[in-house]
């Protein structure tokens, strides 16, 4: 089991009841959209405000605990910052799939000769999953 008090205080943040409950739902999730995760978040705070649910998402982006995911045709999703990984979106279901991939070495084996300096990387393959096909 994550230890999500820990993980936010290596964050330097708080740990508060509401951001564990964010972070377990995000473990549980994967990858998430904020009107999802309100959803469930909700059903353990009831007194929670969308506002208050973006200001610690914001906050934990910031921190760099959570990273932004960007998909065609689908909002914005969160996860848990974790190693450098790609994602796999299928178009019928919209689910988002992780797939271990290291950009750094990627790019490092390109030569990076042009002094590109590489602060952030997303790729997402499209297709259809199992379930689907
Ligand atoms: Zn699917
Ligand atoms: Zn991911």
């Amino acid at each position: 089991m994550n230890n999500f008090e820990v993980m936010l205080r290596e964050h330097n943040l708080k740990a508060t009841k509401q951001r564990i409950g964010i972070l377990s739902i995000m473990h549980m999730r994967g990858h998430i959209n904020i009107e999802e995760l309100y959803e469930r978040v909700k059903k353990s705070y009831p007194s929670i405000s969308l506002a208050t649910l973006y200001k610690n998402i914001r906050l934990m982006l910031e921190n760099k605990l959570l990273t932004e995911v960007s998909v065609n045709n689908s909002k914005t999703l969160y996860e848990i910052t974790k190693e450098d990984h790609a994602h796999m979106h299928c178009e019928k279901c919209n689910e988002v799939m992780d797939i271990d991939f290291c950009f750094e070495d990627m790019y490092k084996n390109l030569g990076n000769e042009d002094g590109f300096l590489l602060k952030n990387t997303q790729v997402t393959l499209m297709g259809i999953c199992k379930n689907c096909q």
